[in-house]
């Protein structure tokens, strides 16, 4: 019998590697500060999506699909590398964008037809639906699509995050490192969702701090919620005896800014600060508002200075060249 571990198409370039922002906490005169590249997973620009579609699309091929379809923003970075592994393994791809098509497609959105994607548009809040609707528009002109949620983030994608989490473990053992907070961007959820568990499987005993990205802390289905049962589901999906509550996850709900893809001061400093003293590109939508998060919460006193923050850089950076009318003046 295959172990869940296995279940697996090889799309990324692991272990990423866990590199020290040195002069970053020596400017901010707070914790010491790690970054794991996971915006260096390798596929077409990489970023936290490939670890989950590592195991997304083994599940597609397994059920013999012959497209898989997903959705996102039209700078969406999961519609990207959802794009390259359908390539890489020789499925089509078909992708449901949110908003108007721009007269000169640049950014993501010009990674996702260099990679052959189908691009379906559709209003902002409508995504959803159409999801469903284009599946059954292939299914009609029999071809096998393999849908696949927003963010990859159902318990197949989250399992991308456990293995994460063991292989976060497994390098700071190695190095005879300890970590006292990991922090980083939360959406979708199969990102904290899987790192929850892989923490419980594994015995890490720092905190795990996501920064939401678009999500109040008031929504119809809370975060929290949402991000519990995920965890359930996943814990299930791999055979694991363990049972989350929404109390266990801790969000920042303190930097949504302008709202999901609205470039401000908090992201535009952030982004600036970290490629000016480490030589580190960060992302308009996600990382930049994370690690502006970080930035401010380190500004408050929020971490001691003998502690360790690990920033887990989800990627991103091609989305820089969508905002480049918002970043040109920096
Ligand atoms: C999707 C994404 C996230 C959020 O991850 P989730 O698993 O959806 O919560 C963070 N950073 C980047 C760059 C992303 O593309």
């Amino acid at each position: 019998m295959h172990h869940w571990r296995d279940e697996r198409v090889r799309l990324a370039q692991l272990p990423t590697p866990i590199e020290k922002m040195e002069r970053l906490s020596k400017f901010l005169g707070g914790p010491r500060i790690l970054v794991k590249r996971d915006d260096q997973t390798g596929l077409a620009f990489g970023g936290n999506k490939t670890r989950k579609l590592e195991f997304l699309i083994a599940d597609a091929l397994r059920r013999g699909a012959d497209t898989v379809l997903t959705a996102g923003a039209a700078q969406s970075n999961h519609c990207r590398q959802t794009a390259a592994a359908a390539a890489h393994v020789g499925l089509r791809c078909e992708l449901i964008l949110g908003g108007e098509p721009p007269e000169v497609p640049n950014g993501n959105l010009l990674l996702d037809g260099l990679l052959g994607a189908a691009i379906h548009w559709s209003a902002r809040d409508r995504r959803g639906e159409r999801l469903d609707e284009v599946a059954a528009r292939l299914r009609e002109a029999e071809r096998r699509p393999y849908v696949i949620p927003y963010g990859g983030s159902n318990a197949i994608g989250a399992t991308g995050y456990v293995v994460a989490m063991e292989e976060l473990m497994d390098q700071l053992r190695r190095e005879a490192i300890s970590v006292d907070h990991i922090v980083f961007a939360s959406s979708s959820g199969g990102t904290q969702a899987g790192l929850m568990v892989g923490a419980a499987l594994t015995g890490y005993e720092g905190s795990i701090l996501g920064i939401s990205i678009d999500k109040g802390e008031r929504s119809d289905v809370p975060y929290q919620v949402h991000l519990s049962n995920l965890s359930n589901k996943t814990a299930a999906r791999l055979g694991l005896a363990m049972e989350f509550s929404p109390e266990d996850f801790v969000i920042n709900y303190d930097y949504l800014g302008g709202g999901y893809g609205v470039l401000g001061a908090l992201e535009r400093e952030a982004i600036t600060l970290t490629a000016r003293s480490e030589g580190l590109l960060l992302d308009p939508v996600y990382t930049g508002r994370a690690m502006g998060a970080l930035i401010d919460l380190i500004h408050h006193k929020r971490f001691s200075r003998g502690e360790t923050v690990l920033f887990w850089h989800t990627g991103g950076p091609p989305a820089l060249f969508g905002y480049a009318e918002e970043l040109g003046d920096c």
